[in-house]
């Protein structure tokens, strides 16, 4: 099977070095030149378009930031649409809006190519070992044709419901893993800065109702006072700000999320953005002036 990736980011460059090594042929495109040049040496052809990765492929997966750069990659001049033919898969693997995935598969299915949202959850290191969550929305009859090259990427993969679903169940994601990091930091910093040892903290408590993914992941990185992206601040503020926006569609307030889709915008105002979202803490290390350092 041909596949085309279009996104070589943190994500998507080790998900598709993935597909490679599972034996699937693949054209990639990217707006960076050296990461498409990465791909091509271990293994992949390259695209100089969407449209042209969507010409060559039997499937399509896009990886990329938010819902403008896939209406951009799918809809825009160059894009999947332009080259994709009737009968043909595409997969956006993104987190973006469950409306932009709806709009876009509306667009697709005009032209007879079925979608489904897929995004994830496990950031870079679940990425590089293939152990990703995938969270897919669409048709049953077209996720069980993409479950076998999906679970080259995932450990799980779950069908969620129609289209958009998957979008959905990630908004839930990353709402659970904000608040946990946000928890996680005012916790740490009232217990390091009260005199324990934030490692000592961590080993008490991980054992017990308090330990998660998300404790065990991003503890170490508080510790060490490492903020290198992993997953970026301003990639969680998409979410959340889609979430929030998703909420107001619906009808359900999220108080917690506002609150910490605020702290987000404090980090991203003091220039740390960039920062992995462990860096949540360091808006409570500047509040309390102490560091939740290991010593
Ligand atoms: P990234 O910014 O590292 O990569 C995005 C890539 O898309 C970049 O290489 C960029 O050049 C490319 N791009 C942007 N617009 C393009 C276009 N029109 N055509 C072609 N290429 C284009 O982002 P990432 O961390 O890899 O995240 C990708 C998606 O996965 C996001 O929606 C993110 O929320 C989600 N995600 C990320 C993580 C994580 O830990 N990084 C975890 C789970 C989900």
């Amino acid at each position: 099977m041909k596949i085309g990736f279009i996104g070589l980011g943190i994500m998507g460059k080790p998900m598709s070095k993935n597909l490679i090594k599972a034996g699937y042929e693949l054209t990639v495109f990217d707006l960076v030149a050296a990461s498409v040049e990465e791909l091509v040496k271990a293994g992949a052809g390259k695209a100089s378009s969407a449209k042209q990765a969507a010409e060559k492929s039997d499937v399509i997966i896009t990886m990329l930031p938010n819902s403008p750069h896939v209406k951009a990659a799918v809809l825009g001049a160059g894009g999947v649409l332009e080259g994709i033919a009737s009968g043909k898969t595409f997969v956006d693997m993104s987190s973006i809006a469950p409306l932009a995935s709806r709009e876009i598969a509306a667009a697709l299915a005009e032209k007879g190519v079925e979608m489904l949202d897929a995004p994830v959850s496990g950031g870079e290191p679940k990425a590089i070992e293939g152990t990703l969550s995938i969270m897919v929305g669409g048709k049953k009859e077209v996720f069980d044709r993409c479950v076998p090259f999906l679970s080259k990427m995932g450990s799980s993969v779950v069908l969620c419901g129609g289209i958009g679903a998957g979008n959905t169940t990630k908004l839930a994601n990353q709402i659970i893993v904000a608040l946990n990091i946000a928890a996680m930091s005012e916790a740490f910093v009232l217990a390091s800065k009260s005199g324990v040892d934030p490692e000592t903290l961590y080993k008490a408590i991980r054992g017990g109702l308090a330990g998660s993914t998300v404790l065990d992941a991003k503890a170490p990185m508080v510790m060490a006072g490492n903020f290198k992206p992993g997953f970026r601040i301003e990639l969680h503020i998409k979410d959340l700000a889609n979430a929030i926006e998703t909420g107001h569609e619906v009808g359900v307030p999220l108080p917690l999320t506002s609150q910490v889709m605020e702290i987000m915008q404090a980090l991203k105002v003091d220039g740390k953005a960039g920062n992995d979202h462990s860096g949540i803490v360091q808006f409570y290390e500047k509040l309390a002036k102490f560091e939740a350092r290991k010593r």
